[in-house]
């Protein structure tokens, strides 16, 4: 034989008996084998002795290099003899017993597992075939199957399915036999394809004959048949035949007997067996059904009510909680319509869009909907007959046997840029000069030359602009200049000495600019004195116009010269004269005094103030949302005051004057007056009155309690089971005209929240002390619930009263993983702690059964809302409380703090507040300009003013990312501040700054939209001067920075992230996103500096709540109309970001296990600025090519840094995604016990890719 000898190896004496055997039975191998049967017999039964007495033998056989598994497969190949087959198929299952699976996988991974299903058909068409031998086959097959991944298709490809299953139908009694063959049908059946095909021949029907009726013996066998029967059902064909065999009754009913017979429980798995066939089973709407029919909803109630107290059977509680929840009859959301309960008439509609898909079905909204009833026939958008998950019921199944795996890498990518031409940063200029000339008069400080300007003399620039541009908040009417030179100076070619100044001076002083800005700038002296021109121009018709407002004027005579006249109608524009004439009225009372007080004489008086109750602003005619009363009542402080009335009512207002030096109640109350609601809010919610005070302990992530989610859901199912008990009594109802409809009989809460930035909708009491709860949907949309704030009051103390928010969307909230909600209570405020607290209990969100339209989610069908459950036991009688997602920060708020900015002016500080245009709903979107005013006027000074690197920031284009707000606010004040930091940051920078995107939407109490009913940050590649005024001009502003080469060095836009924690940025990087999308790229397409990741590097070393590793720089194609994206692609601008912040809090650094609050946010702010700073040390010193090493030398060496952490791309949030997946596995999964994992992405019951895409759209937060 020329055939390798036998190998040795390994030390295994060569005088090893089994060797010699098994070299011997090689020798055979071949016609020899067939020549001597006897011998052939006689070597195995040796080998197999051996193996049988000596653990060594085993061994040997097994042990690495040697080649006896060779041997013996090859043998048990050639041999035709049952006799020897019998005996090599023993001594393999000796050789199997051990060994822990490796010796299995050497089994497989040498073909045995096919030589095996080979024997098996061969032998299954003998006319007698050997029951020894079926037997030890099937045994031989169950212990190898689970570690052949190609198990299921071997078997079906080679025929062997029926065969099994032919046996098991003849030899039910064989219990023998029927347990390896059971075992085998179950690894068989995990194969989808394989368990339609046995379904077919009736393998589904042949279980249930195994496990029914209920014997308590032979319990591995049932045990066995249980699994394999839940893995037929996998299949929605199978499912289908259980349902039609009626065989659900026949499993509850079995389930009941185990439930009431196992009373020690010893058959958890066999209990927990028959549940998973009925899981499986009710995937199906016809299982559901059949389910419901057969009372099992009230069957598993109890029987899990009936575990509850033994902690071992949670397995069963919590499979039994999923099938009920899946089953639980899908509900309506208590609404006449899911469109929102106000509606905002556009100037046009979109011709595509969600807006367009909402306006192409009849409106709804408040005011027109009842008429609109009547005229058309109710369209029912609030949820689609056909939703009840449909499902295609058939199967569509292939061998998926790899697929799923695929089908997962594919999703993760699919979002990603691939597309190189896309990723280059391609400078487009979009609006021709001409057009983009009316935003020179934003950027003074670039022609600013301080002739004839006494710079010393601080009175100066202190006094004139911030009386100025502090009245020009509330009454909108100034375009503020504080910094202005005489307007007869305006004339002077100012631009001649400051062009050669630049020449002068750019060389010594190293100013980090690029080069190339001084060239262009210098050979265009024509074109700058036809913007000096135009800047005349402007000038004159602000003195014309006194008292209107410029900016908006102007937009109009630049739009209409582009053809968009009729942004405003002619009596809007009077409305807004009129309100303002009103406004300025009730100013002039107020403000001077402010404006002294503060600062100066530092806190107000001690205040004692007589306020109206309800807070209703006086002074101006506000037209009450539907006419009722404030709920509010007088349950404040003052016994027995007249409801009605509201006089008389006497609160004692916090003074927190020394606390809060932005903040002024009465300031508060003139900003509101200025701040334009859609439904017209006349009131004044006090938390944003007051002021928040930032706690002074810490606030620590709640911790989950055991069970939590459980008990929830099972008080859910309870309203089925008992609807005797069920209130349903509407305590408040945006959508009736008698809002709010609460009689005050005592017995139910109030609830109010018809005041800025609130959006509660309905509140219905559903037991003694638990209310269902529903957001209302952004205006002019029909879905984005997450924002909330809204004011309860008539509670008792010592109750735990339960609020449900019904309609929420997203899959997961951090509700789920320690996040509080934030509560104020008026009560707290007046006795001096005015401030919003982390509060509630027994919190969790979860899929609830309220059905979600298809016209809400994009056309998918069968999805449903989640339900935000918290507790709460208030602590003052007679109290006010407000609760919110998070801390509130009103538009009016907004203007309060930059009005009181004015005031910590200094003269060294140069800050300018114009006003860059009106929102949609008539808002003044603010800008801001903050930098050192220069040394002296002199060219030097001048020239190193005017050429100082631009920083562009802006903020809350999401409204229901008040934490944006929080960080800005941050930011203002560092700026503002006397530090030395902010001294030097102001002379290294121009700081423009728009805090506020989307006055509208927060005013309005958006969670994501503006009026126009779209995501803003999805408009920056094509914004619509009417529709998205503010993104459209930003745009402009950053398009003429570009024109005039003055892109900004860095342009961050503040976000806030609901699903994740800690700070952290994305930016965009072609390498990056290259690297992660696997599309092929030339090096020169790579050519990109690090530039991008030091910013956020530098966070990362000094903000303790900014985290690298939660950082991406990969560019998605859904993003690629955000602020970002786009200013770095056609602004050209390298550090472009998206700044998100927490809305829950940290899990590393100095803030882990925290909840991020107001002062955690205001420091994130100013540490940005901190970073600025850093990031400009850097760049002093060296030029701009220098500046890449050094940057490089922070973060590392180039190659080194970037292929040792490319920053993830995380298209999911670190939680996981799914919610069925949590409450199960995280609270007591009994297969693998997972922890409530942050980081593993864990996959839905029916995972669902689908469901995985359309949420990544709106999840990634920016
Ligand atoms: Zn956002």
């Amino acid at each position: 034989m020329n055939k390798p000898k036998m190998s040795t190896e390994k030390g295994v004496p060569s005088n090893s008996r089994v060797l010699m055997l098994l070299s011997q039975l090689e020798r055979m191998n071949g016609d020899a084998m067939e020549k001597n049967v006897a011998m052939t017999r006689q070597v195995t039964a040796k080998i197999l002795h051996l193996i049988q007495t000596q653990e060594k033998s085993g061994k040997e056989v097994m042990s690495k290099g040697s080649s006896g598994m060779e041997v013996i497969l090859a043998s048990l190949e050639n041999t035709q003899d049952v006799q020897t087959i019998l005996n090599i198929l023993y001594i393999l299952s000796e050789l199997l017993t051990v060994g822990r699976g490796r010796r299995a996988g050497v089994f497989v991974s040498k073909g045995g597992t096919g030589i095996l299903f080979h024997i098996l058909i061969t032998s299954s068409k003998e006319l007698v075939p050997s029951e020894e031998l079926m037997l030890q086959l099937h045994s031989l097959l169950a212990k190898v199957g689970s570690k052949d991944r190609k198990f299921g298709v071997k078997a079906r490809l080679s025929g062997a399915l029926n065969v099994t299953v032919n046996l098991i139908k003849q030899n039910p009694q064989n219990s023998k036999l029927l347990l390896p063959c059971l075992q085998v049908l179950r690894v068989y059946s995990a194969n989808l394809v394989n368990a339609i095909s046995l379904g077919k021949n009736g393998a589904v029907e042949l279980m249930f004959k195994i496990i029914v009726p209920y014997i308590k013996k032979s319990t591995s066998l049932l045990k066995v048949a249980l699994d394999a029967l839940g893995a037929l059902l996998k299949s929605k064909t199978n499912a289908r035949r259980a349902v039609d065999g009626e065989y659900v009754p026949i499993l509850l009913a079995l389930y009941l007997d185990w439930h009431r017979n196992d009373t020690r429980h010893r058959h958890m798995l066999i209990r927990k067996g028959l549940l998973v066939c009925l899981r499986n089973i009710t995937n199906i709407k016809l299982g559901r059904k059949a389910f419901i029919d057969a009372d099992g909803m009230r069957i598993l109630y109890n029987s899990s009510t009936e575990c509850l107290p033994v902690r071992t059977l949670d397995p069963l509680i919590n499979i039994s909680s999923l099938i009920m929840r899946k089953c639980f009859p899908k509900n309506r959301l208590p609404l006449p319509t899911i469109k929102s309960a106000f509606h905002y008439q556009l100037p046009h509609v979109p011709a595509v869009g969600p807006v367009a898909q909402l306006y192409s079905q009849p409106p709804g909204g408040r005011k027109t909907h009842q008429l609109c009833n009547k005229l058309l026939k109710k369209v029912d958008d609030v949820v689609d007959e056909s939703d009840d998950n449909e499902e295609a019921d058939a199967d569509t199944e292939n061998d998926t046997d790899n697929e799923e795996e695929e089908k997962e890498q594919r999703s993760l990518n699919d979002d990603i840029e691939t597309d190189l031409n896309k990723l280059h940063p391609k400078k487009s200029l979009g609006r021709p000069f001409e057009e983009l000339r009316v935003y020179e008069r934003f950027f003074l400080e670039l022609s600013e030359d301080f002739q004839g300007y006494n710079i010393d003399s601080s009175k100066t620039s202190s006094t004139t602009p911030s009386s100025v541009s502090l009245s020009s908040w509330s009454a909108s009417t100034q375009s503020t200049q504080p910094i202005i030179v005489p307007r007869d100076q305006a004339l002077s070619p100012k631009h001649v000495p400051a062009l050669s100044c630049q020449a002068d001076c750019s060389p010594t002083k190293g100013i980090s600019m690029q080069p190339s800005l001084f060239a262009p700038t210098s050979t265009l002296p024509a074109s700058l004195n036809y913007l000096e021109l135009d800047a005349i121009h402007l000038t004159k018709e602000q003195d014309h116009k006194e008292n209107v407002h410029i900016p908006s004027a102007d937009t109009q005579t630049s739009l209409s010269s582009l053809n968009f006249t009729g942004s405003f109608s002619q009596e809007q524009v009077k409305e807004q004269e009129l309100s303002h004439v009103l406004e300025s009225v009730s100013i002039e009372e107020q403000m001077p005094r402010e404006a002294r007080e503060v600062k100066q004489e530092g806190p107000s008086v001690n205040s004692t103030r007589h306020i109206q109750s309800p807070l209703l602003l006086g002074g101006i005619t506000t037209r009450r949302v539907g006419g009722g009363g404030s709920n509010w009542g007088s349950d404040c402080g003052s016994e027995g005051a007249d409801d009605e009335g509201g006089e008389g009512a006497v609160l004692e207002v916090p003074d927190t004057s020394l606390l809060l030096p932005l903040h002024n109640p009465d300031l508060y109350v003139e900003m509101v007056k200025g701040t334009h609601s859609v439904p017209q809010y006349a009131e004044v919610a006090y938390p944003d009155y007051f002021g928040h005070v930032t706690p002074k302990c810490r606030e620590p992530l709640l911790e989950r309690v055991y069970g939590v989610q459980r008990l929830k859901i099972f008080q859910d199912i309870e309203r089925l089971i008992h609807p005797n008990d069920i209130l349903d009594k509407v305590v408040y109802d945006l959508d009736i005209p008698s809002c709010p409809v609460i009689e005050g009989n005592g017995e139910s809460l109030k609830f109010n929240s018809q005041f800025e930035s609130g959006n509660l909708r309905k509140a219905v009491q559903v037991r003694k002390y638990e209310y269902d709860l529903l957001l209302n949907s952004d205006i002019n949309s029909n879905h984005h619930h997450q924002w909330f704030y809204f004011e309860v009051s008539g509670m008792r103390v010592g109750t735990t009263y339960r609020f449900n928010i019904i309609n929420s969307e997203k899959s997961n909230s951090q509700f789920n993983y320690g996040m509080q909600v934030l509560m104020y209570s008026v009560q707290e405020a007046i006795s001096g702690r005015p401030c919003w607290a982390r509060t509630g209990t027994d919190i969790c969100y979860y899929k609830n059964h309220f059905a979600r339209s298809s016209i809400a989610t994009g056309g998918q069908k069968g999805k449903s809302y989640y339900t935000m459950t918290f507790s709460m036991n208030f602590s003052h009688k007679d109290d006010v409380c407000y609760f919110a997602y998070h801390y509130p920060y009103t538009y009016s708020t907004l203007k309060m703090h930059l009005s009181k900015l004015e005031a910590l002016r200094t003269s060294q500080i140069y800050l300018r507040q114009d006003v860059l245009c009106k929102s949609l709903g008539g808002n003044d979107c603010p800008l801001l300009t903050i930098t050192a005013m220069p040394d002296s006027n002199s060219n030097d000074h001048v020239c190193q003013f005017r050429n100082r690197p631009l920083i562009f920031l802006s903020a809350r284009v999401h409204p229901g990312e008040t934490n944006a707000s929080w960080v800005m606010k941050g930011t203002l004040e560092f700026l503002m501040g006397i530090s030395p930091l902010a001294a030097s940051l102001r002379e290294a920078y121009i700081f423009k700054i728009v805090p506020m995107l989307n006055p509208d939407g927060v005013v309005n109490g958006n969670h994501r939209c503006s009026l126009s009913g779209e995501d803003l940050n999805r408009q920056w590649q094509n914004p619509n001067p009417e529709l998205h005024p503010t993104i459209y001009h930003t745009k402009g502003l950053l398009q003429y920075l570009a024109h005039i080469q003055r892109a900004p060095l860095v342009f961050c836009d503040y976000h806030g992230h609901s699903r994740k924690k800690n700070v952290f940025m994305y930016g965009c990087s072609v390498k990056e996103t290259v690297w992660q999308s696997d599309i092929k790229a030339t090096s020169s397409d790579l050519q990109e500096d690090l530039g991008y990741r030091a910013l956020p590097k530098i966070l990362s070393q000094i903000a303790p709540a900014f985290s690298m590793a939660s950082c991406s720089f990969v560019v998605e194609r859904s993003k690629e109309s955000t602020a970002r994206v786009v200013v770095w692609r056609e602004i050209g601008v390298q550090r472009s970001y998206t700044m998100e912040s927490t809305l829950c809090g940290c899990d590393q650094g100095k803030y882990k296990g925290l909840h991020m609050g107001t002062r955690e946010l205001e420091e994130m702010g100013a540490q940005f600025c901190v970073a600025l700073l850093r990031l400009k040390r850097l760049t002093v010193l060296h030029n701009h090519q220098h500046l890449l090493d050094l940057e490089s030398d922070i973060i590392g060496t180039h190659t080194k840094v970037v292929s040792s952490s490319p920053t993830t791309y995380v298209m999911e949030e670190d939680e996981p995604s799914f919610l069925e997946a949590i409450d199960y596995s995280a609270e007591s999964n009994d297969e693998d016990v997972e922890p409530e994992s942050e980081h593993g992405v864990e996959v839905s019951e029916n995972s669902n890719h689908q469901d995985h895409q359309s949420d990544s759209e709106t999840n990634h937060r920016d």
